[in-house]
């Protein structure tokens, strides 16, 4: 009979480098990383990886959502030595007996659902999940924007409000409450999506439901006095004076406090310094206040003496690895390094991963190659002389290898869609900043996320569908 584990047979002679996630931290990682001086073992719920930046435009079908997912096995496929997949959650971690429990909580199981993985080095990559601050009926009533099961919920609700608004003697008031489409958190996620709902809007649903859709309303609530907060004053103005022109009526120093299934509850600061109580029906609710901690971080940071004050991941040292340990790092939203969470650092930390770990195997095998000649100079076998000569070489490399520099981001600008084919970038430009926003840079935002995209398949599929939509309108059938 065959054992149950001799699918996965780990080479005794190398470490077992454990990866969770398949987002852009540990793709990077699993990018730049020559799997043949380890055994890999990826673990994720999810076997694909994410195009996080276009999945906005996925929530209305301007691009249709396999175009920006890149399945996990084809990237492993491409790898010079196989590498282990296995979809499932990482439900806890003992970093006392290296070992990472995991669960496959997907819709199908088999006898075997849950297990452990024993690991030398660990890679926590796990991102974050969406902060809703404990506020009531948020989780209940309302989407988020995270993941593709969140666009293609949110692409089908929008047209059953729309079709429900339509509906045979629907109240005005009803058909106004059905039509309203409400965003909550006026970050890029916020307003990359109230951008691409009210395009949807003035090419499509429009034309197809004329006699409704003057009812229909985009509005976007932000605690804060502006909307997108990182971007410079001038592109803030720009940003809030363009979504004002598309009609997206923005609503700042307004808190929601509480949702209901068809209304939001704020508090809306006023210019003397008093405070109102709003209630705003709603047809369509999402979510987008930005990241929290997952579950899975927070009990590993508890597990951790040194972790007791990080509150908003995992504190990694300059090198990424997990303050407190030894042999696990952290990359990406779940990791406290000092910057932003976005792809753009989670990835080249991934990059800087894939780096140190390809050093750190040179470097073993450089040492155990010295050890080796040394033993037969020692004993005065073979040709001594070669043999010096070899290690000086060896040593010569190795001094090289491991003047590895900490890792340091390298911030190459800030992009985002605000509707009506007009973006904002805030971006590095000779030795300078370039702060534009307008048409021209929406050419840009196209042209840098399409070299960005994952692979050429990912972007001829996306050019696909930004034509497609452009010629046909984009496709309003409720899946
Ligand atoms: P993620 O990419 O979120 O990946 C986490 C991975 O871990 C996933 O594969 C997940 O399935 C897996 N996972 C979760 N729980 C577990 C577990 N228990 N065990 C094992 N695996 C687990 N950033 C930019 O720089 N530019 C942009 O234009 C941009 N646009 C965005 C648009 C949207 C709509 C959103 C939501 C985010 C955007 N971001 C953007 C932010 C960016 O997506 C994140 O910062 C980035 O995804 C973080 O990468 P990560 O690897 O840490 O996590
Ligand atoms: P965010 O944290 O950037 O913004 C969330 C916003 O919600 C904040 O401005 C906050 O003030 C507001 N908010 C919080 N609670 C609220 C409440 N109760 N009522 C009203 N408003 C409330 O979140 P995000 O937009 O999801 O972005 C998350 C991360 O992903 C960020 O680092 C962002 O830079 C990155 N991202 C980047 C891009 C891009 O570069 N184009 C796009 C999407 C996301």
């Amino acid at each position: 009979d065959r054992h149950p584990d001799e699918q996965y047979e780990p080479d005794p002679n190398k470490k077992t480098l454990v990866i969770l996630g398949t987002g852009w931290g540990s793709v990077a990682l699993l990018k730049k990383l020559d799997t043949e001086n380890y055994n890999v073992v990826v673990v994720s719920p999810r076997n694909y990886f994410l195009f996080t930046p276009l999945l906005p435009s996925c929530t209305t079908g301007t691009i249709e959502h396999r175009s920006i997912m890149e399945p996990v096995r084809a990237i492993l496929r491409g790898k010079k030595a196989a590498a282990k997949f296995f979809e499932a959650e990482a439900t806890s971690i003992d970093p006392e007996r290296k070992v990472v429990r995991i669960a496959d909580n997907s819709e199908i199981k088999g006898a075997t659902s849950e297990t452990e993985i024993p690991y030398d080095m660990l890679v926590v990559g796990v991102g974050a999940e969406n902060a809703t601050f404990g506020i009531p009926g948020v989780r209940e009533n309302s989407c988020f924007l995270k993941e593709i099961g969140d666009a293609q919920q949110i692409r089908k609700k929008i047209m059953d409000c729309v079709e429900t608004a339509a509906f045979k003697g629907q109240a005005p008031e009803e058909i106004d409450r059905l039509m309203h489409m409400v965003v909550v958190g006026g970050g890029p996620t916020g307003v990359e999506f109230a951008g691409e709902l009210q395009d949807f809007f003035e090419e499509d649903i429009k034309k197809l439901v004329p006699d409704i859709s003057p009812r229909f309303k985009v509005t976007l609530i932000e605690a804060l006095p502006n909307v997108l907060p990182m971007f410079s004053k001038t592109l803030i103005d720009y940003t809030e004076n363009t979504l004002r022109e598309e009609k997206i009526d923005i609503k700042t120093k307004t808190v929601v406090k509480k949702v209901t299934d068809k209304t939001v509850e704020a508090e809306v600061s006023r210019p003397d310094g008093s405070k109102e109580r709003v209630e705003i029906p709603y047809g369509l609710l999402v979510w987008a206040t930005g990241n929290a901690v997952r579950p899975i971080v927070k009990d590993l940071a508890a597990k951790i003496p040194a972790q007791k004050d990080s509150r908003r991941g995992l504190a990694v040292n300059e090198y990424l690895v997990v303050q407190g340990t030894r042999d696990i790092w952290a990359i990406g939203d779940c990791a406290v390094a000092g910057y932003a969470p976005t792809a753009q650092v989670a990835s080249q930390e991934g990059n800087f991963l894939g780096r140190l770990f390809n050093n750190m195997a040179k470097t073993e095998n450089h040492e155990a190659r010295i050890q080796e000649l040394s033993s037969k100079l020692n004993l005065q076998t073979g040709n001594s002389a070669e043999a010096a000569q070899e290690i000086e070489l060896l040593e010569r490399q190795l001094k090289k290898i491991r003047d590895v520099k900490p890792f340091k981001y390298s911030h190459q600008g800030s992009l985002a869609y605000i509707g009506s084919e007009k973006a904002v970038a805030d971006v590095s430009w000779w030795n300078g900043n370039l702060a534009t926003g307008g048409s021209l840079t929406y050419l840009f935002w196209r042209s840098a996320y399409l070299s960005m995209c994952f692979s050429t398949r990912n972007r001829v599929l996306v050019i696909l569908d930004w034509l497609k939509s452009k010629a046909f309108g984009r496709d309003v059938s409720r899946e």
